[in-house]
């Protein structure tokens, strides 16, 4: 058995099969490439669903962690540590808001995002107590805890699982009809993500995200936008919905924050709505740990350059006219901004797995999405030369089936 197909057998006799790996076991990775552990060399076309964004390794990000490891590792918010309080100002700088609340992964974003547009629909909308609803979008994804699949509308995802939260009234994408139906009197917020990434990187029609924040300024409900996927440069911009001009109440922030390295995850906004939370209210024993502030400060240090931003583009602007140069030709739909890309496999072609373990074996890894989907979202350090590369292996691929 070569050392691939013991690693896969060590984890499929031990972990929960709550994932479906690719069979790729990687040993080590830098930049935009990983190694597997026979020695195979990949390029990382997925960047771990875009905590990658500055690629694998990134020296400033390593020297931050490293700094930062020789200091102090934990401390709790028992007590205060000296890189949280630099890290917040210079998050809610970068966000344009005023106040951060810190924590690990993004679904914990997620769940503090509503708990805290609950507390504001109590404390200043005036909505009577434990009736505030959260207005969601069809095709979400936020997440895999309790409350947070309590609005997803995938029932893989929910099947087995209840009783579920209640409290949330999903409404389509993209459908602003809809939601003016939905928003009223008890909705203490709006929640959706700019783009849906995990549903395929579905970008809505221009003028939808105007749309929300125009139904939540009429009705007074908060608009809550989750980023976690699509903040941070991927889209070539440091959020999408600055793409489209609107700016949100609440930037729900996670996987590039933590660089890769450390899992961070953030909540910002302004003081009328985090200046709510008091003490023994919310909180997270790691959330806002210093080493996980010192790689977010490298992080937002990163993203105040621009390039990263500019990086989204220019790596945009090689993957989608190569990925539509693929429709009908195996391809029956592209869809994406910037360095991100939803691709409908045609199904006469095989599925999105299939795709992605021929692709694998070519040395691209990218991950299906929804059986017929592969979703592209490489590191924004990838050059033009390799993002050429890699269609040249899906166009190789495709041909071939
Ligand atoms: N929100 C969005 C938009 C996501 O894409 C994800 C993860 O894919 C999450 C929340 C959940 O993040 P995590 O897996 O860190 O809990």
């Amino acid at each position: 058995m070569n050392r691939t197909l013991a690693a896969i057998k060590v984890e499929n006799d031990v972990l929960a099969h709550n994932y479906h790996p690719l069979p790729v076991v990687i040993e080590s990775a830098r930049g935009a490439w990983v190694v597997d552990v026979d020695g195979k060399r990949y390029l990382d076309c997925l960047a771990g669903y875009s905590a990658l964004n500055f690629g694998h390794g990134h020296p400033a990000l390593l020297a931050a962690a490293r700094a930062q490891l020789d200091r102090a590792t934990l401390t709790s918010r028992a007590f205060h540590n000296d890189r949280l309080g630099p890290f917040a100002a210079k998050l809610a700088d970068l966000c344009g808001m005023q106040m951060v609340l810190p924590m690990n992964t993004g679904a914990e974003a997620v769940e503090t995002g509503v708990k805290v547009a609950r507390r504001w629909a109590y404390e200043v909308k005036g909505v009577p107590a434990d009736t505030a609803e959260i207005v969601v979008a069809a095709g979400n994804f936020h997440g895999r805890t309790t409350t947070v699949v309590s609005f997803s509308t995938d029932e893989q995802a929910r099947a087995g699982f209840g009783p579920f939260t209640p409290g949330f009234t999903v409404v389509p994408y993209d459908d602003l009809d809809a939601l003016d139906a939905a928003v009223g009197e008890r909705t203490a917020a709006v929640l959706v993500e700019p783009i849906q990434g995990e549903a395929g990187v579905v970008v809505p029609s221009a003028g939808y995200l105007a749309g929300v924040r125009r139904i939540c300024d009429d009705r007074r409900a908060l608009f809550v936008a989750d980023e976690i996927q699509s903040g941070l440069g991927r889209t070539g911009a440091t959020f999408a919905c600055e793409l489209a001009g609107v700016r949100p109440d609440v930037y729900l922030l996670g996987k590039a924050l933590g660089g890769g390295v450390v899992p961070v995850s953030a909540v910002v906004s302004n003081r009328e709505v985090l200046g709510l939370i008091g003490p023994g209210e919310h909180g997270s024993t790691f959330g806002g740990n210093p080493l996980a502030a010192a790689v977010g400060t490298a992080v937002v240090d990163l993203l105040a350059t621009g390039e990263y931003q500019a990086a989204a583009r220019r790596i945009g602007a090689v993957l989608h006219d190569g990925l539509r140069a693929l429709l009908g030709r195996g391809v029956t739909a592209v869809r994406g901004v910037g360095a991100w890309a939803g691709v409908d496999i045609d199904p006469a072609v095989g599925t999105g797995r299939q795709v992605c373990e021929a692709l694998a074996e070519r040395g691209v890894l990218v991950k299906d999405t929804h059986g017929s989907t592969i979703r592209l979202a490489p590191p924004l350090v990838a050059t033009d030369d390799e993002i050429g590369w890699a269609l040249a292996r899906l166009r190789e691929v495709l041909a071939a089936r």
